[in-house]
Formats: C-alpha cells, sequence, structure tokens
C-alpha cells in the first residue's frame, strides 16, 4: 500500500504510552529501550548480535499521531486521546478507546486508573477522567437544554462470553437486530450523577472481576473490560463512550501451549485482536468489507466503530525495557500496520 491508498481520516487515532521501570525492572537493571524523540516518534533499540556474537542496537522508527514518555500523566494522555471522544458523544455520536498492549505495559493504569496503592489518592484513569468531564460538559447551556442523564455500564469478554461486571458477572446473551447490529440483551446501565458514582461502580466491576480468580492480574489479562459511558435523553440513546482495556496481546501467541483452557483462551484471543485490527484496517482504507462478524468484541462494538458520526482511538502501551523489547516490537508493528502515513 502507498500513501495514496490512505485516506487522511481524524476519526481514528493511534497514540502509543510507555510506561515508567518498575521496581523489579529497576532491580535487574533492565535497560531502556525505548527513546520518544519527539510527540509523534517511538524509538526501539533492539539488542542484536553480529556473526562473530559482538552486540549492537538494531534502531526501529515508529510514527504515531502521539507518542508519550514515560513523565507523562494519565491526563496528559486522557486530554489526547479519550477527551475529543466525550464532545463526539454530547454531539450525538458513539466512540471507542481501546487500550493495547502487553500485559504490565500499563492498560488498566491507563485506563482504570491505580486503585491498588495503600493511600486514599488514587490516581484516575481515564475511565474517571472522561466521567468528570461528562459531568463538566452537562453543565454547558449548549448541552444543558437537552436534558441528558448520564448511565455506565462494566462488561467483560472472556472466551467469546460476555459478562457483567455490575451485575455479579451475570452471562449475558448476545442477540442481532434486524440491522444485524449486535445487542448484549440484560447489561445492566446504572444512572451516574457525579464522578464519585462512577468511581464507585468502577471498584465494584473490579472486585467483580476477580471473583472465583485466584489473580487479578491473570484473569483480567485474558479478557476485554468494557466501561461504557451512555448519553441518554428521555430515555432515547444520544451518545456512548466505550473505554476498553483489551485482553493482554502476548495471549494471542498462546495458542500452542499444553493446557486446554490456554489454547482456547489464547484461540480467541487472537481472533478478537487480529479481528479488531483487520476491522480498523478496513475503515482506514475506507475498505467496503470489513470482518466485523469474526468475533464477539467487533461484533458488540460494530455501531461504535462504523457510526455517521463515530470516532475511535486507540493507546498502544508499551513497557520500557530491554527483556519487552520483542514484544514490544511486536507490538508497535500491530499498531503500525493501520497508521495512515
Ligand atoms: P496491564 O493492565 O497492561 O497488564 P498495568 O496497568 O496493570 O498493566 O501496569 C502494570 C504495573 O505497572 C502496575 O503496577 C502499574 O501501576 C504500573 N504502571 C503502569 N503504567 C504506569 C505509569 N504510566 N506510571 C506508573 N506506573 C505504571
Ligand atoms: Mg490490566
Amino acid at each position: 500500500l502507498t500513501t495514496t491508498d490512505l485516506v487522511e481520516d481524524h476519526r481514528i487515532s493511534v497514540s502509543v504510552r510507555k510506561r515508567p521501570f518498575n521496581g523489579k525492572e529497576l532491580k535487574v537493571k533492565d535497560i531502556d529501550v525505548i527513546t520518544i524523540p519527539s510527540e509523534d516518534v517511538v524509538l526501539v533499540h533492539e539488542p542484536k548480535q553480529k556473526v562473530d556474537l559482538t552486540p549492537f542496537l538494531e534502531n526501529h522508527t515508529f510514527r504515531f499521531d502521539r507518542a508519550f514518555d514515560d513523565s507523562a500523566t494519565n491526563e496528559m494522555v486522557y486530554r489526547s486521546t479519550a477527551r475529543p471522544l466525550v464532545e463526539t458523544i454530547f454531539e450525538g455520536g458513539m466512540a471507542t478507546c481501546f487500550a493495547y498492549g502487553q500485559t504490565g505495559s500499563g492498560k488498566t493504569h491507563t485506563m482504570g486508573g491505580d486503585f491498588s496503592g495503600k493511600n486514599q489518592n488514587c490516581s484516575k484513569g481515564i475511565y474517571a477522567l472522561a466521567a468528570e468531564d461528562v459531568f463538566l460538559m452537562l453543565k454547558k447551556p449548549e448541552y444543558k437544554k437537552l436534558d441528558l442523564q448520564v448511565y455506565a455500564a462494566f462488561s467483560e469478554i472472556y472466551n467469546d462470553k460476555v459478562f457483567d461486571l455490575l451485575n455479579q458477572k451475570a452471562a449475558l446473551r448476545v442477540l442481532d437486530d434486524r440491522m444485524k447490529q449486535a445487542h448484549v440483551v440484560g447489561l445492566k446501565e446504572r444512572e451516574v450523577k457525579c464522578t464519585e458514582d462512577i468511581l464507585k461502580l468502577i471498584g465494584m466491576g473490579n472486585s467483580c472481576r476477580a471473583i472465583g480468580q485466584n489473580a487479578v492480574n491473570a484473569h483480567s489479562s485474558r479478557s476485554h473490560a468494557i466501561f461504557d459511558i451512555i448519553l441518554r435523553s428521555k430515555g432515547k440513546l444520544h451518545g456512548k463512550l466505550s473505554l476498553i482495556d483489551l485482553a493482554g496481546n502476548e495471549r494471542a501467541a498462546d495458542t500452542c501451549t499444553a493446557n486446554r483452557q490456554t489454547q482456547t483462551e489464547g484461540g480467541e484471543i487472537n481472533k478478537s485482536l487480529l479481528t479488531l485490527k483487520e476491522c480498523i484496517r478496513a475503515m482506514n482504507h475506507k475498505a467496503p468489507h470489513a470482518p466485523f462478524r469474526d468475533s464477539l468484541l467487533t461484533r458488540i462494538l460494530k455501531n461504535s466503530l462504523v457510526g455517521e458520526n463515530s470516532r475511535t482511538c486507540m493507546i498502544v502501551t508499551i513497557s520500557p525495557g530491554m527483556a519487552s523489547s520483542q514484544s514490544t516490537l511486536d507490538t508497535l508493528k500491530f499498531a503500525d500496520r493501520y497508521f495512515k502515513y
């Protein structure tokens, strides 16, 4: 494909966020192999060996809509990724924001914030920051007159099934309407009046996510979490923002491991992430056929991805260390394919 095949489309944006080193990486003195030299460029210094075994670094350059260094805060990332999507839903559109990356690269930190700390001042993630803006926007005169109510829903896709995280993980059915748009039947929507309400629901959903699992992280790396902020006017849908913490992309490669459960999980994750990529690529290229039907994730999100007034953003999270460099390269190559140069 050449530059001219790609349609300049501001409806899709792809940003990259590098996380800082964690304690464990600092302890083993892992080496930083990621440089962000400007606001839209990511360099990966891949460790390699010559035939005579002399080590050297091969540099790879990637360009995205935005690249965030490890000093960026959730607020900074939010402002140039999901923030414009909040405006979209007030204008009556549908929007989707994905966090994509390896387990441990910062997806949940970016989307859900950090509630793990023992101190009270948890850091707000995109769910909460978007919610805050929604309540601010509601007060604007031009939107006040629409008499909008705000609702939230929180669900999880695991092994090609949808579960309601605000209703004891009830398994939900997905049915198509006459327009072949899939609907999650019976997903609970809670009305929310302030950011506090949203934070409570996030906490509730997160603890629900962990039920029956020995470790939240192990489970969340295998499932997609979807947090919806919904605007309704007299009960009628006005706009919807879906904020999605995707399954760890390394799971996609897990398909040949011995364990059967892991195999099935890996297969499903593989299918949904690859389908998502194909769909976004088709959208980017204004291709007539996108394989939305091929995975539950894309079936459910179809309206939000291709609607008349829809917008999508992808936040690609990466680890800084040399130990992760191979999967970081895979992640960036995956995201790079549908970037328009
Ligand atoms: P993922 O959801 O992709 O598996 P997490 O969001 O759970 O990854 O991040 C792994 C760890 O790194 C967590 O302890 C998290 O608090 C920390 N972390 C991730 N991103 C950042 C960041 N930008 N700043 C500080 N800590 C971070
Ligand atoms: Mg996570």
